[in-house]
């Protein structure tokens, strides 16, 4: 069906951002396929040494998920973040990551974890890297007519730590920037981490700056306040009616000091 509608076909997960983008006049839809009566694209389950969490899968299922909270809790941690009951009962972990909000919490989250996404269409199936889905504001590497099916990430064993740390001006308001962290802890000290960006730039991104800078460092406040003020290096942060981007600026690298802290567990 997407396929014979082309590019005025939608896909309606959730319909959390389908629906107003519609009604803003900000996207256009011929044909609306509603795939929310798929069975097989709902549920959390392991394969090998991977998750994979089918698209559909709302919000509040990952969030209550006992694989996602033990392989990735980090996705657990911020999805929770995500609007209200709501807004997690209705939508779709498939439909945040195919709409691709700049905004967006889990974007950052898949491509922190080195994450995959699964496309099928008429042409078959593919695997994209999370590092080459999105594109752009808005854009991800998905044809008109393929289906986001899957999510799949690699199961982080021992010794990894996390967290999500998240700015806001009000409740349930958009993140004006987040910081998702994974840190592998080793004698004491950080011996890896990845450092995922939300609202920095036109798609999440990582701060590999960061990342260089944090990979050996002792797990201090002032060694880790060190790495972080390089958090807005290389990014492209927006101006909107919210705030500037020297503000953003500042406020990634507070929020990659306390993430990275936290995730290594020496708040
Ligand atoms: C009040 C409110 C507060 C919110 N707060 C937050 C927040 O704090 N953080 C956050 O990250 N998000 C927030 N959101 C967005 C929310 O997370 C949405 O659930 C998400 O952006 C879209 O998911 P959905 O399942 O509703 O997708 P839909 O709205 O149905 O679809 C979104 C887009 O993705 C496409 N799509 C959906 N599924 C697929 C698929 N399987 N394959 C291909 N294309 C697909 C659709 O065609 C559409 O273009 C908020 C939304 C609302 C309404």
């Amino acid at each position: 069906m997407l396929a014979e509608g082309g590019e005025e076909a939608k896909v309606l997960a959730g319909g959390q951002s389908l629906l107003p983008m519609l009604r803003l006049r900000l996207a256009r839809a011929e044909l609306v396929v509603d795939v929310n009566r798929v069975p097989q694209l709902r549920g959390v389950w392991e394969e090998a040494d991977s998750l994979v969490i089918g698209a559909m899968t709302t919000h509040h299922d990952v969030i209550h998920d006992e694989l996602v909270r033990r392989h990735a809790p980090l996705l657990a941690a911020a999805t929770e973040t995500v609007g209200d009951p709501a807004v997690r009962h209705r939508g779709t972990l498939g439909g945040s990551l195919a709409h691709a909000d700049p905004a967006g919490d889990l974007p950052p989250v898949v491509l922190v974890l080195n994450g995959e996404l699964v496309a099928e269409g008429p042409r078959g199936r593919r695997t994209i890297p999370a590092a080459e889905f999105f594109v752009d504001c808005l854009t991800t590497a998905l044809k008109p007519d393929e289906l986001l099916v899957e999510c799949r990430v690699p199961k982080l064993g021992e010794g990894w730590g996390f967290h999500y740390e998240k700015f806001r001006l009000s409740a349930q308001a958009p993140a004006l920037v987040g910081v998702a962290v994974a840190v592998r802890r080793e004698n004491g000290g950080i011996a890896e981490a990845r450092v995922g960006l939300t609202n920095m730039g036109a798609t999440p991104l990582r701060a590999a700056t960061v990342e260089v800078a944090l990979a050996g460092a002792d797990a201090t406040a002032e060694a880790v306040g060190r790495a972080a003020e390089a958090a807005a290096e290389g990014t492209s942060a927006m101006y909107d009616l919210s705030t500037s981007p020297e503000y953003r600026a500042h406020l990634a690298r507070v929020l990659t000091r306390r993430a990275v802290l936290a995730a290594a567990g020496s708040e």
